[in-house]
């Protein structure tokens, strides 16, 4: 898909593209490099196991990835099915599209989808009753390559990378980072969640090591 003007401008100052295109220390930032994405530890983590899989060229949701390349969903399965090797579940969340000015609760504008181990009081169920109350009744995929017919919409993907695959259309209503706070289970809070100010550089650690030691 060809970029605009303000696209193009994105790429250049985005983070992770900065970080692709480093070769030099690519084996420090990224855990797995596959065919057409990276994984990589998120440097906020909610808790240990938060990872992020983010596409090797800029786009601004896995709904335009996908339009652009459809075959970018062998890539997303085979990194869940490493990742579910090692853990029991997984949610796996996408909060794009992420462009700030088209409206999105997403961290940054580089498509990324999170994938985290639920915890007791933040269960796959947990998160979708959650989403329910805020954003309404979801619509439901039958596979995850369907996310391709929202690459005009700015969505929330929740799923539990089996059979349950939710979206929501993001209205203006929806906080910043609702995924963060879903799973903290404080969505009505009123500040603004911010990852920056809780960035907890010992857990992305422990998350790096346990799965640079675990998937290579
Ligand atoms: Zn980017
Ligand atoms: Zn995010």
């Amino acid at each position: 898909m060809a970029l605009n003007t303000t696209e193009k401008r994105e790429q250049r100052t985005c983070n992770f593209c900065i970080d692709i295109n480093k070769k030099s220390n690519r084996n420090n930032i990224f855990l797995e490099v596959y065919e057409k994405t990276a994984l990589i530890a998120d440097l906020s983590p909610l808790t240990i196991g938060h990872l992020l899989l983010i596409p090797l060229i800029h786009e601004t949701s896995y709904a335009n990835a996908l339009a652009s390349d459809s075959l970018i969903i062998y890539d997303i399965e085979e990194c869940l099915n490493a990742v579910k090797m090692k853990e029991q579940n997984i949610i796996i969340s996408e909060h794009g599209t992420g462009s700030f000015s088209a409206g999105t609760s997403a961290c940054c504008e580089h498509a990324h989808l999170h994938i985290i181990p639920p915890q007791p009081s933040a269960t796959f169920s947990d998160l979708t009753q959650r989403y329910i109350e805020h954003l309404g009744k979801p619509r439901k995929l039958d596979k995850l390559s369907n996310l391709i017919h929202f690459s005009s919409f700015s969505y929330l993907l929740l799923s539990d990378g089996m059979s349950n695959h939710f979206v929501w259309t993001h209205n203006d209503k929806t906080r910043s980072q609702f995924f963060r706070w879903s799973y903290n289970n404080c969505p009505t809070a009123k500040a603004d969640y911010c990852w920056r100010t809780s960035f907890n550089r010992a857990d992305a650690y422990k998350t790096k090591s346990k799965y640079q030691k675990e998937i290579s």
